[in-house]
């Protein structure tokens, strides 16, 4: 299995050095692979750097690879590196965040491990304690974003701060842990008969999803939200029909069409289920304005620009 090549000049060239000064050792490295935790081992051998030094742990991920098929079932870490250089030119690149696609981009670059596992394979929980993981090391543990109150008559500017390393991974619900083990996928049968199957999606078909339904949109010129039916698309892993099993988007996408579409009943079944399926980390919180004592409670996390950008607001340029 051999490493992406352009992953981290670094420690290629931390390698090459390495042969040069000590070829026997460098080949035998070489021998067992890149699982070998190389930043270690060079320590030893060449304690003087003259180059940062590599840093990569090992991730625990909360859904121990329930969701995961084929080789990385029950994948309960992952190799990552910490943020570099190359990943403030991703964070200062405006169509990332327009387009939503900025914490894949981050990804696609921080996962060292050998094993092959691509980002896009991630679940939504492993993704986000990644980039917990991430934030933490490059730029501490308190997460502050700026809000304003939402009493009318009060409306001041104040920050929320969350402790990223006081938050609990998540548990997934027992009561499917035995057929997500075996099969990733739940089957369950909805209120009209039909039979589905549900899953936790990973970020490669949300995204997959969500460029479907753009262009969709496009073709409709709807300013319609489809906040739904993408949940619905990317929850469903098949529906059986006729004792078949139809598990491509655009079949999926039919079925939901066809006939007078899919019913506000089993809609909402799906959607009933696909939250008890999903493990979430929790991150509500409490909050109390301090001008005003408005208590706002049940505050989830925003996913915002201030994540990977804590001094956003001083920097010009990248807003507009
Ligand atoms: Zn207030």
């Amino acid at each position: 299995m051999s490493e992406k090549p352009t992953i981290n000049p670094i420690k290629r060239i931390q390698d090459s050095q390495i042969e040069n000064t000590n070829p026997s050792a460098a080949e035998k490295e070489e021998e067992e692979g890149e699982a070998t935790d190389k930043s270690q081992t060079n320590e030893e051998k060449n304690p003087v750097q003259p180059y940062p030094d590599y840093e990569a742990e090992f991730v625990d991920l909360p859904s121990k690879g329930i969701f995961y098929k084929g080789r990385f079932k029950g994948l309960d870490k992952l190799k990552i590196r910490k943020l570099n250089y190359q990943d403030e030119d991703i964070l200062t690149t405006k169509s990332y965040y327009e387009n939503e696609t900025l914490f894949n981009e981050i990804l696609k670059g921080v996962i060292v491990d050998p094993n092959g596992f691509r980002s896009e394979q991630l679940v939504p929980v492993d993704r986000d304690a990644i980039l917990m993981w991430l934030r933490i090391g490059a730029f501490g543990k308190d997460y502050n974003v700026p809000y304003a109150c939402d009493q009318e008559e009060c409306g001041k500017k104040d920050t929320r701060t969350w402790d990223l390393a006081d938050i609990d991974m998540p548990e997934y619900n027992p009561k499917f842990e035995k057929e997500l083990q075996d099969t990733g996928e739940v089957a369950i049968t909805l209120p009209s008969g039909t039979k589905v199957k549900l899953t936790v999606p990973s970020t490669g078909r949300e995204l997959e999803v969500k460029k479907m339904l753009d262009t969709e949109k496009r073709q409709l010129k709807t300013e319609r939200n489809y906040i739904i039916t993408g949940r619905l698309l990317t929850v469903i892993s098949s529906v059986i029909l006729d004792g078949k099993e139809f598990n491509s988007l655009k079949e999926i996408r039919e079925w939901m069409r066809a006939g007078t579409g899919l019913s506000i009943i089993d809609s909402r079944y799906i959607q009933k289920m696909a939250k008890e399926i999903d493990v979430k980390i929790k991150t509500a919180k409490t909050f109390t304005c301090k001008h005003c004592g408005h208590v706002e409670e049940d505050v989830a996390l925003p996913m915002t620009i201030y994540f990977f950008w804590p001094e956003y607001e001083e920097i010009s340029g990248i807003s507009n």
